[in-house]
């Protein structure tokens, strides 16, 4: 319907050694001849002007020819442009993608990319543009380059500056610095109670018992008490409680570790007021924004303890100390206490969940609760000892040297991952030129970008593995062994509390009435400090290698 509609014509054409232009194909000679040999064949076009660019990066567009060019299109002088290809516009993508889907149409300018076969009067390649740039923003800019798209209060969130109305439970905002979070002093003691009482066996419920008949304000009365003013519409005249909701919010906010989550709801867009939850890993999360009330050990256990499936006993208030870490080895589900009174007498034992059930699991295996709790004990006194002894044996050969040079060795493996990881990174860029250049398809596009993404996986999971061995020879404060360490500093614990069970015990499985197997949460740490223990070359000099 456009066949008679004259285009008066600009050409552009850029040259930049910088970017890496030096394919012959690429020189302002080629771009031209390809160009004009693209007029000749096309007769709805009349050439304006052919605007050229020398030695002017594709990072920005501050480059008089285009300048000039861009004056010819908003005084009406040009309405179509004609590229070799997309990035002789522009090597950033969004910028690229803001010309062609925004500034372009509404000068009423067409554009063509020769060699990409992009036209934005055809309305499929404008689809595929907008899709494709989409994409791109969304996958390849998650990074800090892509904050110029997002707004500035995705950025703060970035930034870990807290952009909530009220501080939360614990916290008050910084008087200096509203986006910045400090601690509440006056209930730092409550949040920590809260955290071990948790770790004691207590439920949600107790504890909000228990802060209740302490006469300790719930969340929403302290905000009342700071003088927040608060929208208490539905609640006016009657004083807010703690609950098991209220108690189970606190344990399962990041905010107590110093880490901020953030921007966890969404409008669909500007036009609707209502606010939908995020899924998960659209939150932005940032660790250390503030100081922590409660350490990052104790706050994982806790979140271990919640997603399990803790069966609490009859009266609602205690946790058994074995619960949901006691499994059956067949069927892996919990093994259950069950009570049976015979001739006066009381007998408790364990027995597998799916036992009684239909087509129920196998294992018969019936334990007296004693006895089974007297052995976990005996296995966790001799994990504790083993500690013990490694831990003096690494006071005496560690020798700072030793540790020294080898938390080097392991900082320069850290560093070659990182070094890989920003290397793949550059590939993934290039990818996308490699792409729009029509040297690779969208399907390789993809299964490369696929397998950069996987690479990257790797790498990071590897940088967290040598974190954490440079952690324990380290003995840092933060490091896994912490929690131990903490048991370990009254020799043998006398009896299992559920403390002591969920800090230390992965899993207790029952095989049969002869063989259960403990695995241990920290016997891999021990383990790498074991194994460093004995290549040091204390170790092999000294008697105790013959030991
Ligand atoms: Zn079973």
């Amino acid at each position: 319907m456009k066949t008679n509609l004259i285009y008066n014509t600009a050409v552009y054409l850029r040259l930049s050694r910088e970017d890496g232009d030096r394919l012959e194909s690429d020189s302002i000679a080629n771009q031209q001849a390809l160009i004009e040999a693209y007029l000749n064949s096309h007769s709805e076009f009349r050439l304006y002007k052919v605007y050229a660019d020398r030695n002017h990066t594709g990072t920005n567009y501050d480059r008089p020819n285009f300048k000039a060019m861009m004056t010819d299109i908003t005084s009406g002088k040009v309405n179509c442009v004609i590229v070799k290809d997309l990035s002789r516009l522009g090597r950033e993508y969004i910028d690229t993608g803001r010309y062609l889907l925004s500034i372009f149409p509404a000068h009423n300018t067409r554009f063509i990319a020769i060699n990409d076969g992009v036209d934005t009067n055809d309305t499929s390649t404008m689809d595929f543009i907008r899709l494709h740039f989409k994409n791109l923003i969304n996958d390849m800019y998650c990074g800090d380059t892509s904050l110029k798209v997002r707004s500035i209060l995705q950025m703060k969130c970035k930034n870990g500056e807290f952009v909530s109305a009220f501080a939360p439970y614990g916290y008050i905002k910084n008087p200096e610095n509203k986006n910045h979070l400090i601690v509440d002093e006056t209930v730092r003691s409550v949040i920590i109670d809260i955290f071990n009482w948790k770790l004691s066996g207590m439920s949600a419920l107790r504890i909000a018992e228990k802060l209740n008949s302490l006469g300790i304000a719930s969340p929403m009365e302290h905000k009342r008490e700071l003088g927040i003013k608060y929208n208490y519409c539905f609640r006016k005249n009657t004083t807010a409680k703690w609950d098991a909701k209220s108690v189970n919010r606190i344990l399962q906010n990041k905010v107590y570790i110093g880490t901020l989550e953030q921007s966890k709801t969404t409008t669909p867009n500007y036009k609707i007021k209502v606010r939908s939850e995020k899924p998960k890993d659209e939150w932005i999360t940032v660790e250390n924004c503030h100081e922590a009330i409660i350490e990052k050990d104790l706050f994982e256990q806790i979140g271990r303890l919640l997603k399990e499936d803790t069966r609490v006993s009859e009266n609602n208030s205690y946790v058994y100390p074995l619960s949901s870490i006691l499994k059956c080895s067949e069927c892996g589900g919990n093994m259950t206490r069950k009570t049976v009174t015979s001739g006066g007498k009381k007998y408790v034992y364990y027995v597998c969940i799916n036992n009684k059930t239909k087509n129920g699991c196998t294992n018969k295996t019936v334990f007296s609760v004693d006895k089974l709790d007297k052995i976990v004990l005996e296995a966790l006194n001799s994990h504790i000892n083993s500690f013990i002894m490694l831990n003096k044996l690494s006071e005496y050969i560690l020798t700072l040297p030793y540790r020294t040079r080898e938390i080097e060795k392991l900082n320069t493996q850290k560093d070659r991952c990182e070094e890989k990881i920003e290397q793949i990174k550059k590939y993934k860029l290039s990818l996308y030129e490699d792409y729009t250049n029509g040297f690779i398809d969208s399907e390789d596009y993809k299964d490369f970008t696929a397998r950069y993404n996987e690479e990257i996986e790797t790498n990071r999971q590897i940088i967290a593995n040598l974190t954490t061995e440079a952690d324990i020879i380290a003995e840092n404060k933060q490091g896994s062994l912490e929690t131990l360490k903490k048991f370990a500093a009254n020799g043998e614990i006398t009896a299992l509390t559920r403390e002591a069970a969920v800090s230390l015990i992965d899993k207790v499985a029952v095989v049969d009435k002869k063989h259960i197997s403990v695995s241990f949460k920290f016997q891999s740490q021990l383990d790498t400090l074991s194994s460093y223990i004995q290549r040091s070359p204390d170790f092999q000099n000294s008697e105790m290698a013959v030991i």
